[in-house]
């Protein structure tokens, strides 16, 4: 099991000399079991270094306060500089951009990232919670039988989906559940993109023509929590090509680190907006950056 960061700093520091503040020393030494602690939490290593630079300056010279024990005191920095980084400046992650009604929102990822999932979840999260009128379509023209899982899903979380007619292209579903929107007065629609099960060409063209078609307000990119740095380079990837608002982390409720989220964050600078945390269709929260810090410092 991994030993959590109070545990391997409580051991450096027990071996130094008790001092007034911070030395130089202490810090170099204690940002070593830092460093450790984030790749083992599955940070990327640039994003670890930049990370621990950002950390060195804050924390040497720091008094250490009498009610603490200097070990304490370095997880409090680390900790509160992983909330920063993970929150970043967004107010409320969670609030999603939805104004002219039919608002779209591009649900991307690769297959069996949880997307058709997290797209029914959402949508059930904005129907209830915020009580918008919401349609949702599938745009898995590869995959009849994730079209029908969407439907499956509509039907038991009572939200409309869009009628399957076979042989369409991807736009031209796209283009329907547009139509279909502003006709029913819905107030969102939501698109769910197929997924391969690596990023190829032919995937990323075909999510760029859809965005190219309805110019989504927001394109949600939905990543496996548990992939790690393969959760990065796909955030980095669809960010590039497609251009993304913000990501949802699923299968948190795994007993992955939470690191991607930190290197998902540093390397593409989009908000974490959700977090999957079962599969149940009301398992999805709002991202709280406090516990994934918790998570990713063990
Ligand atoms: P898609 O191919 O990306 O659309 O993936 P699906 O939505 O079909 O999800 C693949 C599997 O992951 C299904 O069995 C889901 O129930 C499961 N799943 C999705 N999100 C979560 C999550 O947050 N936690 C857990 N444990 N399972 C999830």
């Amino acid at each position: 099991m991994f030993e959590n960061l109070s545990e391997r700093l409580s051991g450096v520091f027990d071996k130094l000399t008790k001092q007034g503040a911070l030395s130089d020393e202490d810090v170099k030494t204690a940002l070593r079991e830092v460093r450790v602690a984030l790749l083992e939490a599955d940070v990327s290593l640039p994003v670890a270094r930049d990370f621990i630079k950002a950390i060195q300056d804050k924390a040497t010279g720091q008094a250490v306060t009498k009610s603490v024990t200097p070990g304490q005191q370095v997880v409090k920095i680390v900790h509160d500089e992983l909330v920063h980084v993970l929150a970043g400046d967004e107010e409320d992650p969670g609030a999603l951009k939805i104004d002219n009604p039919p608002t779209p929102i591009l649900m991307v990822g690769l297959q069996g990232s949880g997307k058709t999932t997290t797209t029914g979840k959402l949508a059930k999260r904005l129907t209830e919670k915020n009580g918008k009128r919401v349609l949702m379509a599938s745009l898995d023209i590869y995959r009849p039988a994730a079209m029908q899982q969407l439907a499956v899903l509509g039907t038991q979380i009572g939200v409309d989906t869009l009628p399957i007619v076979a042989g369409e292209t991807a736009v031209q579903i796209a283009k329907r559940a547009k139509q279909q929107a502003t006709l029913g007065g819905y107030d969102v629609y939501m698109l769910d993109t197929a997924g391969r099960l690596q990023i190829d060409q032919t995937l990323m063209q075909e999510v760029e023509d859809v965005r190219d078609a309805v110019n989504p307000r927001e394109t949600l990119l939905v990543v496996d929590g548990l992939t790690g740095q393969v959760a990065v380079e796909v955030a980095e990837e669809f960010d590039g090509k497609i251009g993304i608002s913000g990501v949802v982390l699923t299968r948190m409720d795994g007993d992955g680190r939470g690191g991607a989220a930190l290197s998902m964050r540093a390397v593409t600078g989009k908000p974490i907006k959700f977090v999957g945390l079962g599969e149940k269709m009301d398992a999805l929260e709002e991202f709280h950056p406090e516990r994934i810090a918790g998570r990713i410092l063990g």
